[in-house]
């Protein structure tokens, strides 16, 4: 990685406002990388990985245009240990080569990168400073439901699927609190604009 780069990694449980923060970041000049915009990208119609999910979970994973039902495959993989871990382990590989890759073609000194699993898949190692966003489970299962239809036990088990806020925070330089609302997100936002400057 480029020594000139500062990197800073943003990530946080499912619902936890991990976009919500890298928008206000956004909004303030940053550029950012959404692991998520790049997840969708390496399954795109006709790539390899495509192929690969296709065959391995079956045709009904795909939309009728074709392109990946990614709800679909979430479901499955949330309620099957094994199935999450062969997902994974093809996607992620992909998908951090490819965040690399952008990282490298950003033509600013500070790049931002959101990924849900920054400290699971070791890409913590690649940032300067590391972003935990918290905010409490009931808060966060709460705020999913008014975004989706995806009901309470199945967010509950996602979330129990994934590392806790703890072990999270455990790694984290900064924690950013998203219990209340965003104006006191956005305070803390520039808070750390002010402590990186
Ligand atoms: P996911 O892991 O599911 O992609 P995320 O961590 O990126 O989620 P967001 O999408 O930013 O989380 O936030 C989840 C939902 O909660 C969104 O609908 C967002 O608008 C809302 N939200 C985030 N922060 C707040 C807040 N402080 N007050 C009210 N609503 C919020």
């Amino acid at each position: 990685m480029p020594d000139e780069k500062y990197i800073i990694g943003i990530t946080g449980g499912i619902g936890s406002g991990k976009s919500t923060v890298a928008n206000l970041f956004r909004e303030r000049g940053f550029h950012i990388i959404d692991a998520d915009d790049v997840a969708r990208d390496v399954v795109k119609p006709g790539s390899e990985l495509l192929i690969k999910i296709t065959t391995h979970f079956g045709k009904d994973i795909l939309n009728r245009d074709g392109s990946l039902n990614r709800a679909k495959l979430a479901s499955i993989v949330f309620q099957n240990q094994k199935e999450r871990e062969y997902l994974e382990q093809i996607l992620h590989p992909k998908i951090i080569s490819q965040i690399i890759i952008q990282i490298e073609k950003a033509d600013v000194k500070t790049v931002i990168i959101v990924v849900p699993l920054l400290i699971e898949s070791g890409m913590d190692k690649l940032c300067d400073l590391v972003i935990v966003v918290i905010a409490d489970v009931e808060t966060r299962i709460t705020r999913i439901e008014k975004r989706n239809t995806v009901d309470r036990d199945e967010i509950l088990s996602r979330i129990n699927a994934q590392i806790s806020d703890t072990e999270r925070s455990e790694n984290a330089d900064i924690i950013i609190d998203n219990n209340s609302d965003v104006n006191e997100l956005a305070r803390q936002v520039d808070k750390v604009i002010t402590k990186i400057s």
